[in-house]
């Protein structure tokens, strides 16, 4: 799938379907002049067809033959704004009504008007093609049957070709976590996803190095190997860097749990495992900010952590009770098996920390328990600067974040009555709720001063059933707002 600016006329434009944003006010105000425009060369009263159609909210919109007036057969009205809109379009309206567009489209060619849609402080062009580069997302790689190319093409005129590249790179970047996370755990297995960083570093001149059980054993990551002890897929650390290795570096580390069976606390119902594939949502994100940011030249010095292990039931599977010691000597009592991503976890960022870097953000699909919904990630973190700055570019590109408090009174349940740590108590029956917070609490642990800041995907990383706005499956979380942070937020 390609996006193109193009310097030519919108009605001039060629393509299988024009999409044509208009506003519900339309009908009580002048009508802007490329909608007057189209609708003189179709011959549509598009203010009527507006109202008609009760195009009121964003995405709302109606399909209309354009009747030969135009170099498109077909038009789709969009709605983009409520309906107190004026001329002036809300950002997130417009990132809604792209999205839901994006969903109706199977067109080989699309023809997208855009110069007449006005987000002060933002521009339309990258929110539009972030957000249909998502919309129009398909996992198709396991059917026999073919699909049909879907969209090919969206044609953008007079968008600036490099505002178009940028937002094509972000999406795309996006839709590669999104693969990563929906293949099934069977083909990505933590040798797999090695497989595929060595490939992006070969491809992208980063530089790239795995730890396997050899180093990894020798190396005291005692954490990654107690996780990864009861599967045949031996786990492995991938690091990879890029940018002036003088430079202060943003380290990043992703959660890569490539199956979470919960171990020998085996996961209790359907629901919960079904899509543990998932969890390596958190490595994947990294691995396609850190393409993308080298893709678009940002002159950032990164280092990325990427702990891959398969949490599976075996003979060798860790017990609870068991205790394990992490990178740097400190050990931890195994309660629950099923708490896994924190001994990866806390590994990496020790290992992280070790190279001294300016910043630690790390990405996990740790608990699921941040009370906020599919459409929120959760941030806690030891630096009030480096939250904010998370926050504002998930804000700004449409991937947004709420902060939850590292709260200190809740440090006294990582105590363990035989070793240095915990990671879960047996008796969670009052405690559920701030799981999330007490996961942040246990990684803290392992970052000393270094400022840092973790990001809880859990909840936003998957979605089971498709919707208007929304494919079934990986939704490639967080993805947006790291790449967002790289490029604006300098160490
Ligand atoms: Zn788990």
């Amino acid at each position: 799938m390609r996006f193109e600016a193009s310097p030519d006329e919108i009605v001039a434009t060629a393509g299988d379907v024009l999409v044509l944003p208009v506003h519900p006010a339309e009908p009580l105000s002048p009508l802007p002049p490329v909608t007057a425009e189209i609708g003189a060369a179709t011959g549509v009263d598009l203010r009527a067809l507006v109202a008609r159609r009760g195009l009121r909210r964003a995405g709302d919109h109606c399909w209309v033959p354009s009747a030969g007036g135009i170099a498109c057969p077909d038009l789709l009205l969009v709605c983009v704004g409520g309906p107190d809109a004026t001329d002036v379009t809300d950002v997130a309206d417009l990132r809604e009504a792209a999205m839901r567009c994006a969903r109706l489209l199977d067109q080989p060619v699309v023809v997208c008007a855009l110069d007449r849609v006005v987000t002060p402080g933002w521009d339309p062009t990258r929110v539009v093609v972030e957000a249909m580069a998502i919309g129009l997302y398909r996992f198709d790689r396991y059917r026999s049957a073919d699909t049909g190319p879907g969209v090919e093409r969206v044609v953008l005129p007079g968008s600036d070709p490099d505002v178009v590249h940028t937002a094509a790179v972000i999406g795309a970047a996006t839709n590669f976590a999104r693969d990563l996370t929906n293949t099934p755990a069977a083909d990505l297995t933590p040798a797999a996803f090695a497989g595929i960083c060595a490939e992006k570093a070969s491809e992208l001149g980063l530089g790239y190095r795995e730890l396997g059980v050899a180093e990894l054993e020798e190396g005291g990551f005692g954490g990654i190997l107690g996780v990864g002890a009861g599967s045949a897929n031996p786990p492995v650390l991938v690091c990879l860097e890029s940018g002036d290795p003088a430079a202060p570096a943003t380290a990043l580390v992703g959660k890569g749990i490539t199956f979470d069976s919960g171990g020998l606390t085996l996961k209790g119902s359907l629901d919960a495992i079904v899509t543990m594939k998932d969890d390596m949502g958190g490595a994947a994100a990294v691995l396609a900010a850190l393409t993308a940011v080298r893709a678009l030249g940002v002159d950032t010095h990164l280092r990325v952590y990427l702990p891959c292990a398969e949490n599976a039931l075996g003979p060798r599977s860790q017990r609870p009770g068991d205790v394990l010691r992490h990178r740097g000597g400190r050990t931890c009592e195994v309660v629950n098996p099923d708490a896994e991503g924190r001994l990866v976890l806390a590994d990496a960022l020790a290992y992280a920390r070790e190279a001294t870097p300016a910043r630690i953000v790390d990405v996990a699909t740790l608990t699921g328990s941040t009370g906020l919904g599919p459409d929120i990630w959760g941030i806690m973190g030891s630096s009030q600067s480096l939250v904010d700055a998370l926050l504002r570019a998930g804000t700004a590109t449409g991937d947004p974040g709420w902060q939850l408090p590292l709260w200190e009174g809740y440090r006294k349940n990582l105590r363990s009555e035989v070793a240095d740590l915990r990671n879960h108590q047996a008796d969670m029956s009052k405690f559920w709720n701030h799981k999330a917070i007490w996961a942040g609490l246990y990684l803290s642990e392992f970052v000393a001063d270094t400022p840092w800041a973790h990001l809880d995907i859990a909840a936003t990383v998957f979605r089971n059933r498709a919707d208007d706005v929304w494919a079934a499956g990986a939704t490639g979380t967080a993805t947006r707002a790291l790449i967002e942070f790289l490029r604006t937020e300098r160490v």
